[in-house]
Formats: structure tokens, C-alpha cells, sequence
């Protein structure tokens, strides 16, 4: 059993800074633990949801905008015990991992240091962590060193697209991917540079042909517009059974897909 849960379904500045929807990135379960874009709120929402930082096998960040890494470093932290331990593996975009002048490096030179394997990841680049086979992908968004994330578990592939703009070879990488999880910052007629829209979920979705296609990273435009509509859109327009993401939703994958509430607080 695979099992994905988002910890924050927010993203682009407005949703960030007041919160709209969390930013607590994605968990990802497969014998290996992995923590994708651990944005801010990201300790918060791993304490209520049980999910032990210390447990973390990997922490992967996609691209150096802080709805992205906000809260790395602390995880970082957690995943080494506070420091005491120097076990796991932290992978990321050279811009997150050692900055490239306009942006990061989003951890520093010691969170770096306190974690057994850091490392830089190009599109094609390649790490296993544990059993879990882990390729970076393309994107084409406005930190030029952003990665999407393909994760070859045992229920099948998963891709998590990232931030981007839908062009044809960032779709490329993600042909056979069971669960195709795709950032849609903006609703329907509101296409803006560097992201994914309504219009461009449903066109990827149907280019792809996933099992189940996941939206999330909602910007609050997308929000306030009515997510449930942007779901039935790419849904109806491209014949893929469609997600729309909930902070804390799980998702486990086995012979079925099946989406679930997690714990909501309050
Ligand atoms: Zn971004």
C-alpha cells in the first residue's frame, strides 16, 4: 500500500502569507518515507496528523519559492533528531540546495551538513530512497532550476509535476504515471505565466491518461472561484477521474485508488 498524504493543498504568494490553504507540502509512504515541499505550517500540520518527522526518510524540495521549502530546515531538523542522528537524504533543485544567485539556497550550510546525503538534482537525476525509486522532471516555471518529481512505488508511478507552465516535454516526462498529482495555481480563464491553469490540468490530464489525476496548490483566485468547479472541468473535458486535493486528504493507493478525509482539527 501507497499512501499520499497533503499535509497543505495552497500555493502562489496570497494563499501562502494568509493562509487560505495550508502549505504544508506532500507525505509520501511506500516503506520509504518521504517529505515533498515541506512549505510553511508543514511541523504543524505533520503534529496533527500524527506523522513523526523523525520517521522522515527524504526530504525533497522542487524549487527554491518559499511555499515550497518554508519549513525544510525544521524538518530537516526532525528527520535527524534534532540533530542528534545523521541519517536521511535531502534532494532537491540547485537552486534550493545551494542557490543560484536569484534564488536560495533554501537550507543552510549546516542543515546541509547535519543529513547523511544532500545532493542537487537535475531533470533525469536519479536517487533511490530505500526501495522507493525517485527521477527528477522537468518543469518550466520562473526559478529555471525547478524539478517535478516522478516516484516509482510499489502500486505504481507517481508524479508530482510541480510548479510549471504546461509544455509539451514537461509533459512527456509524466506518460504512464498512475497518479498524476499537477500544481493548478489558476483557475479557468485566468492563465497567468510560469503556472498551471484549470485549462491546462485538463489538458495535460487528457494527455497523460492517469488513473487519477490530483489538482492541488491552490492559489486563492482558484479558491475563491470554487475548486469543485475547476475539478469538474478537467474531469469532464478530459475522461480522467479527478481529484481536487483537501488539506489533510490521504490518498491510498492498492488495487484501488481511494481518497479519504484525514483529521481536521477543531
Ligand atoms: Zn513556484
Amino acid at each position: 500500500m501507497t499512501r499520499i498524504t497533503f499535509l497543505g493543498t495552497g500555493g502562489g504568494r496570497f494563499a501562502t502569507v494568509y493562509q487560505v490553504r495550508r502549505t504544508g507540502g506532500i507525505y509520501l509512504e511506500d516503506g520509504a518515507r518521504v517529505h515533498l515541499d515541506p512549505g510553511p505550517g508543514a511541523a504543524l500540520a505533520m503534529r496533527f496528523l500524527r506523522l513523526d518527522p523523525a520517521k522522515t526518510d527524504a526530504v525533497l524540495i522542487s524549487h527554491c519559492h518559499p511555499d515550497h521549502y518554508g519549513d525544510a530546515e525544521v524538518m530537516l531538523e526532525g528527520m535527524t533528531a534534532c540533530s542528534f542522528s545523521r541519517r536521511g537524504v535531502l534532494a532537491g533543485s540547485k537552486s534550493s540546495i545551494l542557490g543560484n544567485g536569484d534564488y536560495g539556497p533554501a537550507v543552510s550550510d549546516y542543515h546541509r551538513r547535519i543529513v547523511l546525503e544532500a545532493r542537487t538534482m537535475l531533470p533525469g537525476d536519479a536517487l533511490s530512497v530505500k526501495d522507493l525509486g525517485v527521477r527528477a522532471t522537468r518543469t518550466a516555471h520562473s526559478d529555471p532550476d525547478g524539478i517535478g518529481f516522478r516516484f516509482s512505488t510499489s502500486e505504481g508511478d507517481v508524479c508530482y509535476v510541480s510548479d510549471t507552465e504546461l509544455k509539451e516535454d514537461v509533459a512527456d516526462e509524466h506518460v504512464g504515471a498512475r497518479v498524476l498529482i499537477m500544481s493548478v495555481t489558476r483557475p479557468l480563464r485566468s492563465r497567468v505565466r510560469n503556472h498551471m491553469s484549470t485549462e491546462d490540468a485538463a489538458e495535460m490530464a487528457s494527455a497523460i491518461g492517469p488513473e487519477v489525476a490530483v489538482i492541488t496548490h491552490f492559489g486563492s483566485k482558484m479558491v475563491h472561484d470554487g475548486v469543485e468547479a475547476q475539478r469538474r472541468y478537467v474531469e469532464d473535458s478530459s475522461g480522467v477521474r479527478t481529484i481536487a486535493a483537501e488539506d489533510f486528504m490521504v490518498l491510498d493507493m492498492g488495487k484501488r485508488i481511494r481518497a479519504r478525509r484525514g483529521w481536521r482539527p477543531g
